[in-house]
């Protein structure tokens, strides 16, 4: 691994008690969770594009995980409530960041809170997979910039949210009741009862 920044970067995070690996793409990130799943029985999605990129759903359903996942489109509104519920509590959770500062803070923003609220507590294990874009120079201003900037408006379009960034490409602090900036969510330390491992890769992934 010779990204300099990638190794700067999981450096900051091992100082603040996260398990880091830099990986080289995509396929050797898909072949770590695969390992790093070996003892999970359940397995939850938080609807990260970075992992649906990974293409590893298949796989571990295949191994015989009981896979939660509430983006799946079969789940009626009751049911995929129930499924966001069961994703708290599986025995492992995949995300991602929607940005990793310099200094090795984890920066995400939600809707709902579901994701954010699985990668603290509940989870046995819990799995943050980011591509090199997620990183930004500065610190937690430059994270946020970087949220509204590219991954809020992007995610709107793909959730077919009626917000002004939908439409412009540019945040307006909206009062939509589309908006899916409702919590922001810092991880200054890995949570005390969470085992957390993120997988660095030298790759773009998800936005
Ligand atoms: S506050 Fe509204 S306009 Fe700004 S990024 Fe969030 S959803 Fe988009």
């Amino acid at each position: 691994m010779e990204n300099r920044r990638l190794e700067e970067v999981a450096a900051a995070l091992r100082r603040r008690g996260f398990a880091v690996e830099c990986l080289a793409g995509r396929s050797a990130a898909a072949a770590r969770i695969m390992v790093l799943a070996e003892n999970a029985r359940s397995v939850g999605f938080g609807g990260s594009v970075t992992v649906k990129e990974l293409g590893v759903e298949g796989s571990l359903a295949a191994a015989g995980k009981v896979i939660w996942r509430h983006g799946d489109p079969k789940w009626l509104p009751d049911e995929k409530m129930d499924v966001m519920r069961r994703e708290l509590t599986c025995d492992m959770f995949l995300t991602s960041a929607n940005a990793l500062t310099a200094d090795g803070r984890l920066v995400n923003i939600d809707g709902n809170g579901n994701r954010v609220a699985a990668s603290i507590f509940g989870p046995r294990r819990v799995v943050f997979v980011v591509g090199r874009n997620k990183i930004v120079d500065g610190g937690l201003d430059d994270a946020v910039e970087r949220i509204k900037r590219v991954a809020c408006p992007l995610n709107c379009r793909r959730l077919d949210r009626k917000t002004p960034c939908a439409a412009t490409g540019t945040c307006s602090d909206c009062s939509s009741p589309d908006r899916i900036c409702r919590v922001t969510v810092v991880m200054d330390r890995r949570p005390s009862k969470t085992d957390v491992h993120v997988l660095l890769v030298d790759e773009d992934l998800g936005y």
